[in-house]
């Protein structure tokens, strides 16, 4: 059994015009060790995703049916203290903001400190140290004078190092990373993803990082989950997808990569704008936007199809599958 397992999750949200559906039907395993990334444009339920994996959805938001199982136990039917547990010490979680994690009034060592106090039996001089190797495991310059200095005083790309040195103060199994780089300067990006790809191999981590960019996807994960509307629309192997990707959804989220464009072209862009959702169009949530929509794309909802090592939500790609599964003689 993989450590953490997410079964037919169902997310609602509850709107003062009644709930509304964000996630549906969301299955995928992580072990130690693996790295899935979660990819889509904004608004696709990535984040939804990444919250109810650890049960931090805020209101309106709220699991409706489904298991997040972790180490053969659902997470959802935990007691507040288990439940805490799991989020100190086994899966720890990196925000896109890092202010999400910083306290702006109190030093990094300070910081580090607390919360390692709050979770195990450590005394202040034994956190200090555990601190300072975590801050020289994420290769931050001059480690030692950054556990007296407060948030303000780093760079942004210190900032996001000193996020995930707290991220793995506790030696978690898996790391949830929520757009951890998208608000630092591309080069720096590249560094911290660099990083994090190292920390993960070095330390046998599991990684679900959640992103809008699918080059990242490609060099840091061995499995990815294209997410459209709430759904997943294709889940399987990075390799496979990244290379011959069968949803016209994902075909566009490649196409418009800034390395397919040609010199002086303007680059691809998907038509229109991925729907709110109170207002999810029926059928294939994609077909407004697709240009291989047919009459029963807009009507019903495609189920998964296996394709290779892919699952893919797509009638076209079902009808190609089928067609190829025809044996000669039953050809006309
Ligand atoms: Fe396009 Fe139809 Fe496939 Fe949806 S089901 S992606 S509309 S071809
Ligand atoms: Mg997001």
């Amino acid at each position: 059994m993989a450590l953490l397992e997410v079964k037919n999750l169902e997310v609602k949200f509850g709107l003062r015009s009644g709930a509304v559906t964000a996630l549906r039907d969301i299955s995928f395993t992580v072990d130690r060790g693996q790295r899935l990334g979660i990819v889509g444009e904004s608004g696709a339920g990535k984040s939804v995703a990444a919250f109810s994996i650890l049960n931090l959805l805020s209101r309106p938001g709220y699991i409706s049916s489904g298991e997040i199982n972790f180490d053969g136990k659902n997470l959802l039917k935990m007691s507040p203290d288990q439940l805490r547990n799991v989020r100190g010490n086994r899966i720890s979680m990196i925000f896109q903001d890092p202010m999400m994690t910083l306290n702006p009034v109190l030093t990094v060592g300070a910081q580090m400190v607390e919360c390692l106090q709050a979770h195990t039996r450590v005394s202040k001089e034994e956190a200090r140290k555990i601190a300072l190797e975590k801050l020289k495991l994420v290769q931050i310059p001059s480690p030692e004078k950054r556990l007296d200095q407060y948030p303000h005083e780093l760079s942004g790309g210190m900032k996001q190092r000193i996020i995930i040195a707290i991220a793995l103060l506790l030696n978690p199994d898996i790391i949830i990373a929520d757009e951890p780089t998208t608000a630092l300067d591309v080069t720096i990006q590249a560094e911290i993803m660099d990083l994090l790809l190292e920390l993960c191999k070095g330390q046998n981590l599991g990684l679900i990082l959640i992103t809008h960019d699918l080059g990242v996807v490609s060099q840091v994960t061995q499995q990815m989950i294209v997410m459209y509307a709430g759904k997943i629309i294709e889940q399987g192997p990075t390799k496979e997808i990244i290379n011959d990707a069968q949803h016209p959804y994902t075909q566009g989220l490649i196409n418009a990569l800034p390395q397919q464009g040609v010199p002086g072209e303007r680059l691809y862009q998907i038509p229109g704008a991925m729907p709110p959702l109170q207002r999810i169009p029926k059928g294939c949530a994609f077909h407004p936007r697709c240009a291989y929509a047919q009459e029963r794309c807009e009507k019903e909802q495609p189920d998964f199809t296996i394709s290779g090592g892919c699952r893919v939500a797509c009638h076209m790609v079902e009808d190609m599958i089928k067609q190829a599964n025809v044996p000669a003689s039953e050809e006309k």
